[in-house]
């Protein structure tokens, strides 16, 4: 087993005293570096940074981010769902490590669609179906994983099929559909 110890955080981030969302971050005792080729091979929409040693995945809403000595994870409920996903996390990084002669290591560095970029392929008229006030706010939250393009129904429209062919070429799995 590659982590069988850490320490666990759970705060409210600094900035945000009182906020209701918690932080947490596991403080490994073992460097997990060379597993995360591994996770980026397996994990959808992960981002890869070897340059900042850094992991980053979305899932659920929450921004996952793994690095050398430390897993980290945001926007969390409570302290209850902080402890049982930081746990989740830990284990998903035994079980990949254990699994490693199985995998092909993946080293590509991909980096996030810019908010710009994924907006200008958005019908760009601010209707509000999707929920937000404009087409912009629909943009981060696509990018923050907090929504989804199917809840964007113009996108589905006669005469829409190339922007959104281009939108789920840009986008993790987990947000195109
Ligand atoms: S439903 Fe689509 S077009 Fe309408 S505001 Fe939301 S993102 Fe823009």
């Amino acid at each position: 087993m590659l982590i069988e110890h850490y320490a666990l955080d759970i705060f409210t981030p600094p900035c945000e005293p009182g906020a209701e969302r918690f932080s947490a971050i596991a403080r490994l005792t073992v460097d997990i570096s060379e597993a995360l080729p591994y996770l980026n091979a397996t994990l959808r929409g992960a981002v890869y940074r070897p340059d900042a040693g850094a992991l980053t995945w979305k899932k659920g809403g929450r921004s996952i981010t793994f690095r050398a000595y430390e897993i980290a994870a945001a926007n969390l409920e409570d302290r209850t769902e902080a402890t049982k996903i930081i746990d989740g996390l830990v284990d998903l990084v035994n079980r990949t490590w254990e699994r490693r002669d199985e995998i092909t290591p993946d080293h590509t560095v991909r980096r996030r669609p810019d908010p710009m970029t994924v907006y200008n392929l958005l019908p760009k008229t601010n209707c509000r179906v999707c929920g937000q006030p404009t087409c912009f706010t629909f943009a981060l939250k696509l990018l923050a994983g907090q929504a989804k393009l199917k809840q964007c129904p113009p996108l589905s429209e006669p005469g829409s099929e190339k922007r959104r062919e281009q939108l789920e070429t840009l986008l993790p799995d987990g947000i195109k559909r």
